[in-house]
């Protein structure tokens, strides 16, 4: 019995009549997190956990329908049982399961094993059919721990401080800019761009505490910025806007980082592999572990993903989708999207 099915629309679910993550719109859509490419306007309707609906009313608009649910609270769609689990990805984050006269199918969105302590952490969820991203399925993807991460952030930090240097981080507005915030409170004031500063607002709305930060505006004065600590979008990369930054020292945040090449891209100070997005060994993991007889890889290294996979015992399929790599991890783009 087939329950899932890829349409030109995106994601289908047949009995249930709903699309997840739907890139064109749609009736009634499934949303498992506020990224772009996930979160799309014109849906007829949405549902998604509680914490992702601020997000999409910034960033799709006040009026959308919503309806929200909690992590592990069932409803029945026409007759299909469905459930929202943390995804660890970003705030508000959740694979979808659905569960059918007996079958049950996962779609997982983007996600996370590493606790960056401001997603609810990913849980595993046991399904017949898993679909999945692999955004950084190459085995040349392994994270650092959170806490060597954080380190790192903080050296450098410390480093620039000793040259009378603003240590600049550049990461996406929606969840990377508030773990790069997380990982180096207390260590000078924390200056944030606008774009970032309304996001921010999305957690604060849900009850999450971030440490305390400014909004800075770039075409104003900026000598009280000079030795701190300032968070950017990476659509500023490159713009004459960022140069006005004093004595300023700049970081890429993004799992691209974890290769070399990628380090020395746009001359960037520093590059630092943030990422919120399972490298190769969780992603192996997680498929693996879900018990899932057949898998479906949805974007990122599809091909070699999926090929690993079939070589090594569990079914697995290429889809083609609309998901990206987020604006915000393809930073050679210079768009961002928000
Ligand atoms: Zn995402
Ligand atoms: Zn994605």
């Amino acid at each position: 019995m087939q329950i899932i099915e890829f349409r030109s629309q995106g994601i289908y679910c047949i009995p249930g009549k709903f699309y997840i993550d739907p890139w064109l719109p749609v009736d009634r859509a499934i949303i498992t997190h506020g990224h772009a490419d996930h979160a799309r306007s014109g849906m007829g309707s949405y549902l998604c956990h509680r914490f992702t609906t601020p997000i999409l009313k910034i960033r799709i608009g006040e009026a959308i329908q919503v309806q929200d649910v909690d992590y592990n609270e069932p409803i029945n769609i026409n007759g299909v049982e469905v459930s929202l689990h943390p995804a660890g990805h970003i705030i508000g984050s959740a694979q979808v399961r659905i569960a059918y006269k007996g079958k049950v199918v996962v779609v997982s969105g983007d996600y996370k094993l590493q606790d960056d302590g401001l997603s609810n952490p990913f849980e595993l969820v046991r399904c017949h059919e898993f679909i999945t991203e692999s955004t950084f399925g190459l085995p040349i993807y392994q994270w650092e721990s959170v806490e060597n991460l954080n380190k790192q952030l903080q050296d450098w930090i410390l480093k620039n401080q000793s040259f009378g240097k603003t240590s600049v981080f550049v990461g996406y507005s929606l969840g990377k800019a508030q773990r790069i915030m997380r990982a180096v409170a207390g260590m000078a004031p924390i200056y944030v761009h606008s774009s970032i500063a309304r996001l921010n607002k999305a957690y604060e709305s849900v009850g999450i505490v971030l440490p305390d930060y400014q909004t800075v505006d770039l075409r104003e004065d900026l000598k009280h910025i000079d030795k701190n600590i300032v968070i950017l979008p990476p659509s500023l990369v490159g713009t004459n806007v960022i140069k006005r930054i004093p004595h300023m020292a700049y970081a890429i945040c993004s799992g691209w980082m974890a290769v070399r090449g990628a380090r020395r891209w746009r001359s960037a100070d520093a590059g630092f592999a943030v990422s919120d997005h399972a490298d190769w060994n969780d992603l192996l993991r997680v498929t693996t572990e879900t018990g899932a007889e057949k898998v479906y890889v949805t974007h990122g290294q599809t091909a070699v993903f999926s090929k690993y996979l079939n070589e090594n015992g569990i079914l697995a399929e290429e889809v083609k989708t609309d998901f990206g790599v987020e604006k915000e991890e393809a930073l050679m783009n210079e768009n961002e999207a928000i």
